[in-house]
């Protein structure tokens, strides 16, 4: 017989976003009257924008001709892009990245969930709690997080670092000190972030332990507030210590176009292994590239009219998280987020995330996540996005007032 890769086995139920939707369409199937609003899942709702459009249509046209077509493409990313992403998104903020250090890729799931290949299987890792799901189970998959309790929903080998209104949702150095960190900023679910002093304390730690940082930065379009960092590499010493990943999807809207980067410096070098060196094999072997036609449109999102035109996207959304957070307040809920990030998070009425799930789908029909879906430290909240339309969230916010 055929040996499998049990880890797979160990994985407890279906991923969270197949849960809600299973639930959902049994309670459309019971309801079919009803209009369910959904604020639950993170994808965007409008439509890419001209300046992307435009971009994509040139390279279409391109590719239908003998000079113009592209097949493979470059399978670390096209120069282009990746001269355009490390000065825009580095030299401009006074971080030292070079375009060989920014590899292009289809998106920050498949490379948050496929970094973990560069680390041994002894290798522990940390989270901090709740948590983008992505991190701890593709670490499940490669065998590194030990059993699972299904009571508490601990993994026994991962180490967890409770963000909660308790402590500010910021993340505390654990008692055993990991190997690899993971660190989303701003954080999906809370939609909470560090200021630049708060993440530099933590590349320092790296830097101090031997540690590596994996910092997603998919949210960082939404940062408002001055004090909050805009990449890893704005902290001193971050070179050595962090790798840091990169999505179209949250500030542009290509979840559904699929494009993203992963960035990791040459000083960051672990028992002489050089993680770049690696992870540029790994990504010659498994990866052929993202397409042209969409590196393409990545390119435009830093045009004068892509930053504009983007700009006014995430503008859009957040405006939608500032009427969620004032709405829910006024309706006596406690909030969190929703300032440097799409996310709200809210403490559930002294109820579990899983019974106000039901409560809210069951009498606002609104469809939210709940939190303990993101690990143990989510009980007791409950995650709204801000990617609807103002219609609907407005909507939603006015049936949740009148509970
Ligand atoms: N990282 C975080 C923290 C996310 O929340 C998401 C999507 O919701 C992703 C990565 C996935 O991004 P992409 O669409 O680029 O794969």
């Amino acid at each position: 017989m055929t040996p499998v890769n049990e880890n797979y086995l160990k994985l407890p139920g279906s991923y969270l976003f197949s849960t809600i939707a299973k639930k959902v369409d049994e309670y459309k199937a019971a309801h079919p009257d009803t209009e369910i609003i959904r604020l639950g899942i993170g994808d965007v709702t409008l439509p890419l924008c001209p300046a992307v459009i435009e971009a994509l249509q040139k390279a279409v046209a391109e590719m239908g001709t003998a000079e113009g077509f592209h097949g493979y493409a470059p399978d670390l990313g096209y120069s282009f892009l990746r001269e355009t992403m490390a000065n825009e998104d580095y030299v401009a903020r006074g971080c030292h990245i070079e375009p060989d250090e920014v590899f292009i890729s289809d998106g920050a799931k498949s490379d948050s969930g496929n970094i973990q290949e560069l680390f041994a299987e002894n290798a522990v890792i940390a989270v901090t709690d709740p948590v983008y799901p992505v991190y701890v189970d593709s670490n499940v998959m490669g065998g590194r997080t030990g059993t699972y309790d299904e009571k508490t929903g601990v993994w026994s080998d991962v180490v967890y670092m409770p963000c909660t209104a308790e402590n500010g949702f910021i993340p505390a150095f654990p008692d055993r000190v990991p190997d690899v960190i993971y660190l989303c900023l701003p954080n999906n679910p809370t939609g909470t972030t560090l200021t630049k002093d708060q993440l530099q304390e933590w590349v320092d730690y790296a830097n101090d332990h031997g540690s590596v940082i994996i910092f997603d930065a998919a949210y960082e379009a939404y940062i408002s507030e001055p004090d909050v960092p805009h990449t890893i590499f704005e902290c001193k010493g971050a070179r050595t210590c962090a790798i840091e990943i990169r999505s179209f999807s949250k500030n542009a809207g290509f979840t559904g176009l699929r494009l993203g980067a992963t960035v990791i410096p040459k000083d960051l070098k672990r028992n002489g292994a050089s993680l770049h060196d690696m992870w540029a094999r790994r990504h010659g072997t498994k990866f052929n590239g993202a397409p042209y036609i969409v590196q393409r449109a990545g390119e435009a999102v830093y045009s004068p009219e892509g930053k504009k035109q983007t700009g006014e996207q995430v503008a859009y959304y957040m405006e939608n998280a500032r009427l969620i957070r004032e709405g829910l307040e006024k309706a006596g809920y406690t909030v969190y987020g929703g300032v440097n990030a799409p996310y709200i998070w809210l403490k559930t009425p002294g109820v579990s995330s899983w019974d106000f799930f039901d409560y809210l789908l069951d009498n606002a029909h609104v469809v939210g996540t709940p939190g303990s879906g993101f690990g143990p430290a989510g009980e007791g909240y409950f995650r709204l996005t801000a990617f609807g339309t103002h219609e609907n969230t407005r909507a939603a916010l006015e049936r949740i007032a009148k509970l």
